[in-house]
């Protein structure tokens, strides 16, 4: 499979480059040439391959023989080694868990899948490669979590500090070996500036070999459309209409989802759900882009003020914004609206929610209100475990938390990191001393 950058400036490349590069020449974000398509019979015999064998059918398309069928399949077992369940919900609605990982978020599918894809593109070289990735709270862990004692590659962590949530800080800071984490003084726009003016800066670059681990990564993106297709698997869909509902910040997620839906996946509709950081509901509503700075909500893996997939969305429609609004409904959910569906959703059905899917199901629930669908079937991707969220979700419903066994082991870890100013020049001098 060849990939061109949304650009268009540089030269196509293969699933290797584009996966080492992470982001191309030009600034642009990779994306397949051709999307492959699977014929309805690969949809009709789905119940019989397990989640694994989904995800090796649909990555085989796009990695074709660039890493041999024995390889492939050692990685996707080694990293989509945990379940992603449907549990039902309510009526027609039901939530596909995606933090079952061992970070308790759904990065963890991408991050795995990316860090040892890249290892083992990285074996045939015999220079260190050095991720740089910018994190609003649960990249930076999954990704960690992801390349944590990986041969010959190093990881920089940047994230804004006092803006992410002491659990995401712990899980953060408390790996050592390889992995190294930033405490920047700024905002994750700022953590996101810094590591695209290290990509472009020559000097830095013929220094050192390095890589990016943000969702931009097209190794990121392949592992989320896997669930997408186990979902399906699993709802056994005889509906008319099968929505998903997607908890979005930089359009990672919803990407690979609407990539799912062009390689055939029968999806009628995708509600993009927002908290308070609009720029992108706003798009769908008024076709207008207006990028800016992003503000801090609860739902804080999401507070994004210029969401880094939009330019794949535009270019996978030909920046048709009819055809982008026949296939997305957004709406943006503020923090009181997030807390009341905590609420009510526990206190009537049982269910706790985590802040980013109790925006999914705000979103959907909107977009359920100005539909009149009487066959429908919809799902709220839940983004984190709300353990991950203790004192919001604690005291939004007043009760005591379970904390997964594997969260609890790296409370107990001393946090370590070094902090940085929101500088590039700072940024640079630490990475060419660190090295
Ligand atoms: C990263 C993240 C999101 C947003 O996903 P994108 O792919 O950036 O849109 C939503 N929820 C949680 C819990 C996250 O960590």
């Amino acid at each position: 499979m060849k990939f061109y950058s949304t650009n268009r400036k540089s030269a196509l490349v293969n699933f290797e480059q584009a996966v080492m590069k992470g982001l191309a020449d030009d600034g642009g974000l990779f994306m397949p040439e051709i999307i492959p398509v699977f014929y309805k019979e690969f949809f009709s015999h789905l119940e019989n391959l397990s989640f694994q064998e989904l995800a090796f059918s649909i990555s085989k398309k796009f990695v074709e023989d660039e890493i041999g069928e024995d390889k492939l399949e050692k990685i996707i077992l080694e990293t989509i080694n945990f379940p992603a369940p449907v549990v039902h919900l309510i009526e027609n609605i039901s939530v596909l868990e995606l933090f079952h990982g061992p970070t308790l978020a759904f990065k963890d599918f991408g991050a795995r899948f990316m860090a040892k894809t890249m290892e083992f593109f990285n074996s045939k070289e015999n220079k260190e490669l050095n991720i740089l990735v910018a994190t609003s709270g649960d990249t930076g862990s999954a990704v960690a979590n992801g390349f944590y004692g990986v041969e010959g590659i190093n990881v920089f962590i940047l994230y804004p500090r006092g803006k992410v949530s002491y659990i995401q800080e712990k899980q953060l800071t408390t790996l050592d070996k390889n992995i190294t984490a930033l405490e920047i003084d700024g905002t994750f726009d700022d953590c996101q500036r810094l590591v695209k003016a290290a990509f472009v800066d020559k000097q830095l670059t013929s220094q050192l070999r390095l890589s990016s681990a943000n969702s931009i990564n097209f190794a990121r993106l392949l592992p989320q459309t896997f669930y997408y297709f186990e979902a399906f698997k699993q709802l056994q869909n005889n509906n008319e209409n099968l929505i998903f509902s997607v908890p979005s910040g930089n359009l990672g997620n919803l990407t690979a989802g609407l990539i799912a839906m062009k390689m055939g996946l029968p999806i009628t509709k995708f509600v993009a759900a927002i908290n308070s950081n609009s720029v992108f509901s706003e798009y769908i509503s008024t076709g207008k882009y207006s990028p800016r700075k992003s503000i801090t909500t609860l739902s804080n893996a999401m507070d994004v003020g210029d969401p880094s997939n939009f330019s794949r969305i535009k270019d996978l429609y030909s920046n048709n914004l009819e055809e982008i609004q026949n296939n997305i409904y957004s709406d943006s959910t503020s923090d009181e609206e997030t807390l009341n569906v905590i609420k009510d959703l526990y206190n009537k059905h049982k269910y706790i929610f985590d802040p980013h899917g109790a925006v999914g199901f705000n979103s959907l629930n909107n977009y359920l209100n100005k539909n009149n669908f009487t066959d429908y079937s919809a799902v709220i991707l839940e983004t984190a475990h709300p353990a991950k969220f203790l004192d919001v979700v604690e005291t939004t419903i007043n009760i005591k938390i379970q904390m997964p066994e594997r969260l609890a082991a790296c409370m107990k870890k001393e946090k370590k990191s070094a902090a940085l100013s929101n500088e590039y020049s700072e940024l640079k001098k630490f990475l060419l001393n660190s090295i």
